[in-house]
């Protein structure tokens, strides 16, 4: 696996962006994951204008950030006449110029907050926002400290009103991103002895210290906690380390807790840089899939980058910078540096340096099975060749190495990720025929014994009989575009037994299909990877040829029983590998 994997990343080294790498050096895994933008930074502000939305992608591109989560999309509140709401036009623009570039979090409209059925209108606004395609949902820390009734009273936080909206969210797999609280200097008096002096000065409206006036911390923090605790259906992604950098005890316990809590880091490695490193260190292990990268980057009329004040605005370097220090935090082991957020206050932070297992589920693999459902379907691109070669299963050869390839690893029913068994797939065409190759990393083969030389192994009224019940790669290929419901599937076990299928009109299959398929496995025990590579005759797929630029729905699956892995290219997030609603695209390209 590890063989596969360095080669794929040496290849992509090549590509590297200026700036992703230091001079000289050579590349980490994190340099290379930032030059393929897999790095996903699940907490930003995006003023969404065409020119605010540039900023921020030529900031993540220098920076290698590939996704930006946009937390303050909007509401679902129609506009003026009726027209599109705030949200719908901001991810229109988005999608428009930026594709695959942004992900948008619906927000919530409490100007009916006093009506009786607020809850249900509530709720209706969480729907609308998932059928336009939300990514989650985002409540700040209005919550609790600014947002009031028609009494003049704070909203609380464990509103019972705002239960339903919790719940629904749960229902329909968003991801709840909240801000409560803040940290407990905005609590102390007001003034040049506070250690957050700089930041209150310029933001008055930051202080709660006043007792007449807004709850006491710690009551905001626990409110919180009980929410959670009643919607365990429900991911709540706290902000800011748990809204809690300064209490590493505190976040280990909650989080310890509540299993549907996450915590993002955004704009607090200031502070969470400020504890023990080792502890901090500690803490990321144990919650290694609950931790994910964020930032606060928000593109607005000037750039803030997790705070800002009265001071000059940050420029494009600037943010450059801002990132690096992520970046330094997260990978280094340097001790007592100059943080990334002066604003927040006068002190020197001590970096984590996490090993490259723990810094990828932080940088991009929990929030892929987090946004699993939202996240820009992905593309195989196969490369056209000018002449039919024999299949030997070397996939070392020249032609197979021009092929770019994806990489298969996420668990299909609910998009975890397993770099464990890391499945690289390519593919080439002709004229005559589409090639395709897997390359399989194992532990232990489990197969039918002796293979079938002829037929198709299957029995639809047996269990565990059939050719898919032992290890296989697959792919699902469907050449009509607006057919998504009818596709070829394809079969190879390691001891080369297989099978194809054509699926009519799902769930009606046709075993009697014979698309002349072939293939050639090789088995190498000693690296432990198996290979496999195929051959599929065009003409089996109906009489539309591709041409360069033609797009066919695909689906790449393996299941290896030892690992308990069934992988998909586009994790279909039910128990079916049947969803053609979730399927990637196959492009032909030249
Ligand atoms: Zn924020």
């Amino acid at each position: 696996m590890r063989t596969i994997i360095s080669i794929l990343l040496l290849l992509s080294w090549a590509g590297l962006s200026a700036g992703a790498a230091s001079e000289g050096k050579p590349p980490t895994s994190a340099d290379l994951w930032r030059s393929e933008h897999l790095i996903i930074d699940l907490h930003q502000h995006i003023d969404c204008t065409t020119q605010r939305l540039a900023r921020a992608v030529k900031i993540m591109d220098a920076a290698g950030v590939g996704i930006g989560v946009n937390l303050t999309a909007g509401t679902v509140t129609p506009g003026p006449n009726g027209g599109p709401s705030e949200f719908e036009q901001n991810k229109k623009l988005a999608d428009t110029l930026f594709p695959g570039r942004f992900l948008h979090y619906v927000n919530l409209d409490y100007a009916d907050w006093d009506q009786p059925d607020f809850s249900a209108r509530a709720v209706k606004q969480i729907e609308e926002g998932y059928r336009l395609g939300a990514a989650g949902f985002k409540e700040w820390k209005r919550l609790g400290l600014y947002l009031k009734d028609g009494k003049g009273q704070l909203l609380k936080v464990d509103d019972p009103k705002l239960d339903p909206v919790w719940e629904r969210c749960g229902e329909l797999g968003l991801p709840v991103s909240i801000h409560v609280a803040d940290p407990k200097a905005f609590w102390l008096p007001y003034d040049e002895h506070n250690e957050r002096w700089k930041e209150l000065k310029d933001h008055r409206s930051w202080w709660f210290g006043d007792t007449n006036k807004f709850p006491p911390w710690k009551e905001l923090l626990e409110s919180l906690n009980r929410v959670i605790a009643r919607h365990p259906k429900t991911t709540f992604v706290c902000v800011h380390f748990a809204n809690n950098a300064e209490e590493l005890e505190w976040v280990d316990q909650s989080l310890g807790r509540y299993p549907n809590m996450m915590a993002d880091l955004a704009a607090r490695i200031p502070e969470i840089g400020r504890h023990y490193p080792e502890k901090v260190r500690r803490l990321f292990i144990k919650y290694q899939d609950r931790i994910l990268f964020a930032t606060d980057f928000q593109s607005l009329d000037r750039l803030i980058l997790g705070s800002s004040g009265n001071e000059p605005p940050p420029t494009d370097a600037d943010a450059e910078v801002f990132f690096a220090k992520e970046w330094r935090w997260l990978e280094t082991r340097d001790r007592n540096w100059p943080h990334m957020t002066p604003i927040q206050g006068d002190w020197t932070i001590s970096s984590i340096g996490l090993p490259d297992s723990l810094l990828r589920k932080v940088y991009f693999d929990n929030a892929r099975k987090l946004l699993a459902r939202s996240l820009p379907r992905p593309v195989l691109r196969a490369r056209r060749i000018s002449q039919d070669f024999e299949l030997d299963g070397c996939l070392g050869s020249p032609l197979w190495r021009t092929a770019s390839a994806v990489i298969v690893e996420q668990t299909s029913a609910d998009g975890s990720v397993r770099p464990d068994v890391s499945t690289a797939v390519r593919a080439l065409w002709s004229e005559k025929y589409l090639y395709m190759a897997y390359e399989c990393p194992f532990t232990e083969l489990t197969v039918f014994t002796p293979a079938q030389s002829s037929g198709k192994r299957f029995d639809l009224a047996k269990q565990g009989v059939s050719l898919w019940d032992r290890d296989v790669v697959e792919a699902f290929i469907g050449s009509e575009w607006d057919q998504p419901r009818r596709y070829a599937e394809f079969e190879v076990a390691p001891t080369n037994e297989r099978l194809d299928l054509m699926i009519l009109n799902l769930p009606e299959k046709d075993f009697s299909w014979n698309s002349k398929f072939e293939s050639v496995v090789k088995v190498d025990k000693k690296s432990r990877i198996w290979t496999c590579e195929m051959r599929l005759p065009l003409e089996s797929f109906g009489k539309v040829r591709p041409s360069p630029g033609t797009k066919w729905h695909l689906n790449l699956f393996r299941c290896d029983r030892a690992n308990k892995a069934f992988l998909a290219f586009c994790p279909t997030l039910t128990g079916s590998f049947h969803a053609p609603e979730r399927f990637g695209t196959l492009e032909f390209v030249e």
